[in-house]
């Protein structure tokens, strides 16, 4: 395996995973990020993230010597054969993807190469920031816009597009053992490259104590630039839409008395449609599949075309939300003057990014309704109710059930899913009311325990 000399521009929960997995597997990796504090803290060996295995991963990283982090874009792009950007690209008031961050790397990497003079190879410009259709040509202009501004615009680079497919919570596992990989590009070269970089991963040949490893070789998907771009938005569509149409089948289930569960297991065994993503509940949130979904229906709108089963399925998702506060409504009518606990606050188990999260805004909407709300998670109370200042944090699931009316399970963490319901009715008031947003409970024991548990489609 050759060793490449690599940077990757933004050290969030993309790039600084996919750092410290690219040093893993033998690369001598730089992390870049404009967020001063940000690398000060890194290179004290503190995480700027909640992400298992990632502080050891890291840790390993830098003591091996393969992995260190500066603000120096310049510096790196001297240094490096690939450089990847994994910056931010947050939505737009419309919706559509905003690429200032991705366009003021570009510039950079332009001046930076223009500044370096005569390279012995093109520079490979990895794009990992989920981006619309047609930015790896974006990319390109920029990058030359950026090198002709510093007086020497014949600069050798070649730019392809790599979609991320990591999980909040499981990131440094699906790096290291990723379903795909996808590269998109129009020069073959640059495709080779990659592939020479991506070797231990894709041969599993490199040594891990992550195992079991579940395949043998990984799939090395090549396209064009803007097919990769594609498959990353379809890939995000399509899962949030499987959810949606869980939930709408869920809906249906609770008005004909079917459970939804059952529903679920019975029509995931078939092979065309999978058990996976087929859970009901308050349905999705985080940092991708809301910003990614929006981009999509704009990028389609700017086509004049109407993406309606998109539409439909960020309407269902919607609902969803709403449907927690009914079920409260439901069994306390008023919630004036009510305590509500809601048990987990990030948008998913096993990571902090609250971005997008149901809770802020379930929270948001019970205050405004006279709520007295007070949230718990593992790792995010404190963020969560500085973002939501109708939010009291707790430091204990118990502590946050205490005197409430009711709880709303938002995050199915696995201290959530074993949440001990005798003890948790014996703090709260009447109607000791628990609406499982995740169907993470077990009804029977809830209701052995004495609450009166609601899930969502559940008979
Ligand atoms: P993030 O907000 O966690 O991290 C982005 C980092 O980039 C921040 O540290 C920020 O300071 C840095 N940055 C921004 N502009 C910069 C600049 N000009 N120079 C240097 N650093 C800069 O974001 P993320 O969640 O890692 O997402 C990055 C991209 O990857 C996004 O496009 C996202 O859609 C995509 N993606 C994210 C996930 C995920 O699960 N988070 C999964 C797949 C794809």
């Amino acid at each position: 395996m050759r060793e490449f000399e690599i940077a990757v521009v933004g050290s969030g929960y993309v790039g600084l995973v996919t750092g410290a997995c690219l040093a893993y597997i033998g690369h001598r990796v730089t992390c870049v990020d404009k967020d001063e504090r940000r690398v000060a803290e890194l290179r004290e060996g503190r995480m700027p993230i909640y992400e298992p295995g990632l502080e050891e991963m890291v840790g390993r990283g830098v003591s091996a010597g393969q992995l260190r982090f500066t603000t120096d874009l310049p510096g790196c792009v001297r240094e490096a054969e690939v450089v990847f950007v994994a910056v931010d690209t947050p939505p737009g008031e419309d919706g559509s993807a905003d690429l200032s961050n991705v366009a003021a790397v570009a510039r950079s990497i332009g001046r930076a190469l223009s500044e370096a003079g005569g390279r012995k190879r093109p520079l490979i410009v990895v794009n990992k920031s989920t981006v619309p259709v047609g930015s790896g040509d974006y990319v390109s202009m920029l990058i030359r816009e950026g090198a002709e501004e510093a007086g020497n615009g014949s600069v050798d680079f070649r730019v392809v597009s790599n979609p991320e497919f990591l999980r909040e919570g499981s990131a440094v596992y699906d790096s290291l053992f990723p379903d795909r990989i996808v590269l998109g590009a129009e020069s073959r070269d640059a495709l080779d490259t990659m592939r020479e970089l991506y070797e231990p991963i894709i041969e599993q040949s490199f040594p891990a104590e992550m195992d079991p490893r579940p395949k043998a070789a990984v799939p090395f998907v090549t396209t064009d630039l803007a097919s990769a771009e594609m498959i990353k938005y379809a890939a995000n569509a399509f899962l949030a839409t499987k959810i949606s149409f869980i939930n709408e089948i869920a809906n249906i289930c609770e008005l004909v008395g079917a459970d939804v569960s059952s529903v679920a297991y019975g029509i995931g065994l078939d092979g065309r449609i999978g058990p996976r993503f087929l859970s009901a509940g308050i349905g999705w949130g985080g940092s991708c599949f809301p910003k990614d979904v929006a981009a999509l229906r704009s990028i389609a709108r700017e086509y004049d075309y109407e993406p309606a089963l998109l539409d439909a399925a960020v309407c269902v998702n919607e609902r969803q939300r709403k449907q927690v506060i009914s079920k409260l409504q439901r069994d306390l009518h008023t919630l004036k003057g009510k305590r509500i606990a809601l048990l987990g606050l990030t948008f998913k188990p096993n990571t902090d990014d609250l971005r997008e999260a149901p809770s802020l805004e379930i929270a948001h909407t019970l205050s405004s309704l006279g709520a007295r709300v007070v949230g718990y998670d593992p790792v995010a109370a404190k963020e969560a109710a500085r973002r939501q200042p109708g939010l009291k944090a707790a430091f204990d699931p118990y502590e946050a059930l205490r005197g409430a009316h009711a709880a709303v399970v938002v995050t199915e963490w696995e201290e959530i899913r074993s949440l001990d319901a005798a003890r948790a009715a014996s703090l709260m008031e009447e109607p000791r009311l628990l609406v499982d947003g995740r169907n993470a409970l077990d009804p029977e024991r809830c209701r052995k325990g004495g609450l009166l548990y609601r899930g969502f489609g559940r008979a």
